[in-house]
């Protein structure tokens, strides 16, 4: 039998099912009218960003990177919460835009940005992390033909990467960022051509559980910053740490230590050199904010058994949930948090596989785990669901079209 994650807190039971929001799993599934269904708790995301900021400097602002969950409603909410947002397309930026959230409070990274992009964010006056020194010229160019101050920031390809992070974006060649040695005459080539001067997007690693090595790497991120403020020889409007906070997914799995790093950074700010005295700091999160906040909900559609094992069979599947099934990023699969919402109450009474019910092999949501006596018509819940479920998955595949998505 092998082990499933940890089930993040927050959730309750009534009535011997799963409760989100103090609601019981089938009354959402009975509102939103079908299965397969995402439920975002605002409650849960509310309180996330309550405990963050607590443990955080004051002087930290928090972003959020959409690309981890841009449902509608959901950025809504977080147009409340959050003090800036992170977007990765113009398609990004035009979710942002039609949930209310001000250009302005928006920052634009991601590497292969077109023309249309840039000339969409320069008109609505978004930050451009840029990626190159090409993607500079044409930015540049852009705005002066449409007649706008652009707003520009530079992505540095950090010298170093975060360390436990699942997926490494620093450190060595890289498609993301300047290398640092051009840092600096980029910087000055920007400032010189009279655009706003943003600062430095400095982006080293994801879903990381070790908060030591996040201390360690906000605090290079730091060095790295004061070293290239000098080099460019003015000081420094803002600077993004990048983020990295993990969530636990998988057995075993500890959750970060935040009164540690909120800690740690706060000594950092308070012996900071000149050129970053005046400097905005910010922190861009992506699944710490939402991941724990959404719970997938699936129902049995089969129950059969091959070869002695026992196959439970739902509606929904990799389609919805590429990262539950092992398929985003990981290198050796393990099982997600996965429970039956129908049965909440009842311990593990057998081993079975939650398989999807697409045509592969891939789409499995539970290995091999201990779950209680399920059947066609119970209802599966796979946690941790908030964050690259359908924003990372390919809906399309094999023609079952998209879940409902429901905040509540
Ligand atoms: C994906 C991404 C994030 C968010 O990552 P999470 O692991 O979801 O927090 C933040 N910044 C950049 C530049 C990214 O590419």
């Amino acid at each position: 039998m092998k082990a499933l994650g940890p089930i993040p807190q927050g959730y309750a039971l009534i009535d011997g099912e799963l409760a989100i929001a103090g609601r019981r799993a089938s009354d959402l599934v009975a509102e939103a009218g079908q299965t397969p269904l995402f439920i975002y708790s605002s409650q849960h995301l509310r309180r996330r960003v309550q405990t963050l900021r607590a443990a955080m400097p004051d002087r930290l602002a928090l972003h959020y990177a959409v690309k981890a969950n841009s449902f509608g409603p959901l950025l809504s909410l977080m147009g409340e919460l959050v003090d800036g947002f992170d977007i990765a397309s113009g398609g990004e930026l035009a979710l942002a835009s039609a949930a209310g959230i001000d250009a302005q409070r928006i920052s634009f990274a991601g590497p292969g940005k077109t023309d249309t992009e840039l000339t969409a964010a320069i008109t609505a006056g978004v930050t451009l992390n840029l990626e190159s020194e090409g993607e500079a010229e044409r930015a540049i160019t852009i705005a002066d033909r449409l007649g706008h101050v652009p707003r520009l920031a530079v992505r540095v390809n950090p010298d170093f990467d975060l360390k436990g992070s699942g997926m490494k974006m620093g450190g060595g060649a890289k498609p993301f960022g300047v290398d640092v040695d051009r840092v600096p005459a980029l910087a000055r080539r920007i400032i010189g051509s009279g655009a706003e001067w943003r600062g430095f997007h400095i982006f080293a690693g994801s879903q990381s559980l070790d908060s030591d090595a996040i201390c360690d790497t906000q605090a290079e991120t730091l060095r790295l910053a004061a070293r290239l403020a000098m080099e460019s020889g003015v000081p420094l409007p803002h600077c993004n740490l990048g983020g990295g906070f993990g969530i636990p997914y998988f057995p075993g799995d500890e959750p970060i230590d935040l009164g540690l790093i909120g800690a740690r950074l706060a000594e950092q700010f308070a012996a900071l050199p000149d050129l970053l005295k005046e400097t905005r700091f910010s922190i861009e999160l992506g699944r710490y904010l939402v991941g724990e906040a959404g719970v997938y909900l699936t129902r049995i559609v089969d129950r059969k058994i091959s070869h002695g094992e026992i196959y439970l069979i739902v509606d929904g599947g990799l389609h919805h949930q590429l990262a539950a099934s092992g398929n985003f990023g990981t290198v050796v699969r393990r099982n997600y948090p996965v429970a039956i919402a129908s049965r909440f109450d009842v311990q593990a009474e057998e081993e079975a596989s939650v398989v999807g019910c697409l045509c592969t092999p891939l789409d499995r949501l539970a290995d091999k785990a201990g779950f209680p006596r399920a059947d066609v018509g119970d209802l599966v819940a796979v946690f941790c669901a908030g964050a690259y479920g359908p924003s990372a998955s390919p809906a399309q595949f094999l023609g079952h079209g998209p879940a409902r998505e429901l905040l509540v």
